[in-house]
């Protein structure tokens, strides 16, 4: 039978890199965790195991976020897993460099498909799903601030995410649900490093006044304030987690 008494916590993109470190957090501190990927079920599955290891409660479930259906069967499926929902983090995303060219407009469609479809998707079925008291959590970047040549189609797709945490927060009024961002600096995952090179990996590491990247568990950390009790009177806001790079 279905324990429904334990809080359930659904976090897209967690078969790796942030997102992972945020299913273990959120399973640490007494959540059922939903481990959404896209394609890498075996890392997935990893997550899961090392949850269990842990004495918590998870399940994998593939879905890309980008596309409606599979939004709508990843929600059905996770309440079927752990019978009701609480809290959901929108962290699936996806980094594609390409200058501002007509050539590259298909790096803008793909983005803006994960990134900015998939958040509004996934926080659209997390408002018509989530129970008073719950709390939606979209990850942004504060690469925002900077304006870094080739990250047109991801900046574009990020200020669309906090535009929606907005929106979102002001359309849940009178149902107790928060909306939030998190928006991370330059952090150690698959990410990050993808086609820089050691020169550059350390020079944007250098750019924050506590000079290192950030590491995928002070992500998690941020994340869990704002799904934890101690985060319930914010509410429309990003946090902005990246040691000062802004
Ligand atoms: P990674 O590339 O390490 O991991 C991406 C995760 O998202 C994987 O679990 C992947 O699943 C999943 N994913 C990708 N596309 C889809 C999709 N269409 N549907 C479902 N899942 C998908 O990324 P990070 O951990 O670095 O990034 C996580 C979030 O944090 C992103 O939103 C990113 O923009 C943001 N961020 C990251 C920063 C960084 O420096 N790392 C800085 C600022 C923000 P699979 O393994 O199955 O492919």
């Amino acid at each position: 039978m279905t324990d429904t008494t334990q809080q359930v916590a659904l976090v897209t993109g967690a078969s790796r890199g942030i997102g992972r470190a945020i299913a273990l957090k959120l399973a640490g501190d007494g959540f059922a965790v939903v481990v959404n990927y896209a394609g890498n079920a075996e890392l997935a599955n990893q997550t899961v195991a090392e949850i269990e290891t842990n004495g918590g409660r998870g399940v994998a479930l593939q879905a890309d976020i980008g596309d409606s259906a599979s939004v709508i069967r990843l929600f059905d499926q996770a309440l079927e897993a752990f019978g009701r929902l609480d809290v959901v983090v929108n962290n699936a995303g996806t980094l594609q460099m390409a200058n501002i060219t007509t050539d590259n407009v298909e790096v803008l469609d793909r983005t803006l498909a994960t990134n900015l479809r998939g958040s509004w998707l996934v926080m659209a079925k997390a408002a018509e799903t989530l129970r008073e008291g719950g709390r939606i959590i979209a990850l942004s970047s504060s690469v925002l601030a900077k304006s870094f040549p080739a990250y047109g189609a991801y900046i574009a797709s990020k200020a669309g995410v906090e535009g929606l945490i907005k929106v979102l927060a002001n359309e849940l009024r009178g149902r107790n649900i928060t909306v939030n961002g998190v928006a991370p600096g330059p952090v150690a995952t698959e990410l990050f490093f993808e086609g820089k090179s050691d020169e550059q990996v350390a020079s944007i590491a250098a750019m924050a006044p506590l000079e290192r990247l950030g590491q995928p568990e002070e992500i998690a950390d941020a994340v869990a304030f704002l799904a934890g009790p101690q985060g319930g009177w914010i509410n429309g806001q990003v946090l902005r987690a990246n040691g000062g790079f802004s």
